[in-house]
């Protein structure tokens, strides 16, 4: 089943979310295959980022994302990846549909909960960068047969 990487940012933390957001995710029948605490530094930032270390704002991301420890999560479910992102919302919390976690949770265009990969191609980059292989788990949740179809299961 696919994996997605999700980071619950140092805001979530701060506010005292962690347990909604997470729950939100398990409510959906997502399994949780690895999770851990974890101060990030500005090396692992840079490359998470790489995409916008031009960008004016990427100073204050970086503050923003070393404030406090983070929770890193690997998700497992049957297209992860997308269902994750839609259910993270747009980038600017102001903007994010009612329904999602940043629409629901968040303010602020930096300061957005979460992090959720945005592509099967860097879901498997994400988690490679932030887990140690043995830090994955592969089990298989006895509520799968109650969550999916059968041929959902292929
Ligand atoms: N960000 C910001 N200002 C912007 C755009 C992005 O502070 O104008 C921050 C915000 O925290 C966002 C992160 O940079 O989550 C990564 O940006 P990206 O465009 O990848 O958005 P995401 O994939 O998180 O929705
Ligand atoms: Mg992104």
């Amino acid at each position: 089943m696919e994996q997605t990487f999700v980071i619950l940012k140092p805001s979530t933390i701060q506010r005292g979310l962690v347990g909604q957001v997470i729950d939100r995710f398990q409510r959906k029948g997502l399994f949780i295959a690895g999770i851990k605490m974890m101060q990030l530094d500005e090396k692992i930032l840079r490359e998470h980022y790489a995409h916008l270390v031009e960008r004016p704002f990427f100073p204050t991301l970086v503050k923003s994302m070393m404030a406090t420890p983070v929770i890193v999560m690997c998700l497992k479910g049957k297209d992860a990846v997308e269902v994750v992102r839609a259910m993270t919302g747009a980038t600017n919390c102001r903007k994010a549909a009612p329904g999602t976690i940043r629409g629901d949770f968040g303010m602020s265009g930096q300061e957005n909960i979460v992090h959720a990969s945005d592509s099967v191609e860097n879901a498997v980059i994400e988690i490679n960068r932030f887990f140690r292989p043995e830090e994955i788990f592969d089990y298989t949740p006895l509520t799968l047969r109650a969550i999916y179809a059968p041929d959902e299961l292929d």
